[in-house]
């Protein structure tokens, strides 16, 4: 099926329009006519091949809310018509244990993401949601509550489930004390989602324009990072820490700021390695983890937390158009807090 997008076709491109085939949908896939699609931050270090992987020409996106507009003989949940959501993977194998235990995003035979990896058929490679349709496996579609705005409630794809499952994992419950560095679309999220578990939030930021706005999203603090000594007052303050910091940065001093026995969440995927001082760690026994978005019974439920607490993004719509526009915005931390493609436009 002719399918319209935007695709960067190098690292050094701007991305453009361009047109790719999508498969007809089989027994068990749901076409998606898509609406919306998030722009994260993992997309501009994929089009500029910051990570050193992509395979060109990729078309982003993987925060996707659309309407399913056929669906296959073996699709049992899915409905024509019923709005959908698909997050950052679309196929994994099913059969290791990470797979049986609904963390597809562990799969150990590696997960088939939403862009930039070889498709099933192994002809060409995945394409994202800066598209206008999009045909994926019933089981990695996700339905979408109702009362959501889908627009909104695009970036809770990946901005909320990469924040909500390791909030959820670490145990982060009522009075639990979390800090979130940097507030772009994964800090933001975290903000909202730490404070609806009951945790008393702090922000950490280097922008001091974003502090009115971290208390609006629930924040019950806000530091700024920038300020000489400024974490000193904070030493052996919270049981977790989020940092979904984009680029390198210091992560010693941080660690400081933990509880013994906290947990420093690493979610931002900094292109350049981080520095780790051994003392940081052993003092206090404290820990640094690693997480990767969500699996798909997870992705559901935290769905499900957003429709019942009325939780989405705050959001920007842009088209198109203005993709390459809505990257330097980003980069230049200059959007409140994510933007989103209205994908009706390609
Ligand atoms: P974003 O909207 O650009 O936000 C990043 C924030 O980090 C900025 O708003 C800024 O906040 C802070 N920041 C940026 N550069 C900085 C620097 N040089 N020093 C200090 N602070 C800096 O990005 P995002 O979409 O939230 O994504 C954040 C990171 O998470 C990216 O690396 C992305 O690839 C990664 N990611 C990981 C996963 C996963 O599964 N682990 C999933 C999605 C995204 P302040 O102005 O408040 O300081
Ligand atoms: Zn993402």
């Amino acid at each position: 099926m002719v399918t319209k997008g935007y695709a960067a076709l190098s690292a050094e491109s701007h991305l453009a329009p361009f047109q790719f085939e999508r498969r007809a949908p089989g027994r068990r896939d749901v076409q998606i006519a898509i609406e919306f699609c998030g722009i994260c931050h993992s997309d501009i270090h994929f089009a500029r091949n910051e990570w050193g992987t992509t395979i060109f020409p990729c078309v982003p996106g993987h925060e996707i809310v659309g309407r399913a507009v056929k669906v296959g003989d073996d699709v049992k949940r899915v409905k024509v018509g019923q709005r959908v959501a698909v997050g950052c993977f679309v196929n994994s194998c099913g059969t290791c244990a990470s797979c049986k235990e609904g963390h597809e995003n562990y799969c150990e035979t590696g997960f088939t993401m939403t862009y930039g990896s070889p498709s099933p058929d192994g002809k060409t490679q995945t394409f994202g949601g800066y598209s206008n349709q999009i045909v994926v496996d019933e089981h990695f579609v996700l339905n979408l509550p109702a009362n959501l705005d889908p627009a909104g409630a695009a970036p809770l794809l990946c901005a909320g489930i990469t924040t909500y499952s390791p909030l959820r994992h670490v145990g982060v419950t009522k009075g639990s004390r979390v800090a979130v560095m940097g507030l772009g679309g994964l800090g933001h999220m975290a903000v909202k989602l730490a404070a609806s578990f009951g945790a008393e939030v702090t922000m950490l930021s280097r922008s001091p324009g974003k502090k009115a706005d971290a208390h609006k999203l629930g924040a019950h603090d806000f530091v700024l990072t920038k300020d000489n000594n400024a974490l000193a007052p904070l030493a052996n303050r919270f049981d977790v820490i989020v940092d979904t910091i984009s680029a390198k940065h210091d992560i010693n001093g941080p660690l400081g700021c933990l509880k013994r026995d906290g947990t420093l969440i690493l979610v931002g995927a900094s292109p350049q390695t981080l520095d780790l001082s051994p003392f940081a760690l052993i003092f206090g026994r404290r820990k640094v983890m690693g997480s990767l978005v969500g699996g798909i019974p997870q992705t559901q439920e935290m769905l499900d937390h957003c429709g019942t607490h009325g939780i989405t993004s705050d959001i920007e719509i842009t088209t198109p158009q203005e993709i390459n526009e809505a990257y330097e915005r980003t980069l230049r931390g200059d959007v409140k807090y994510r933007f989103v493609v209205d994908c009706t436009k390609f």
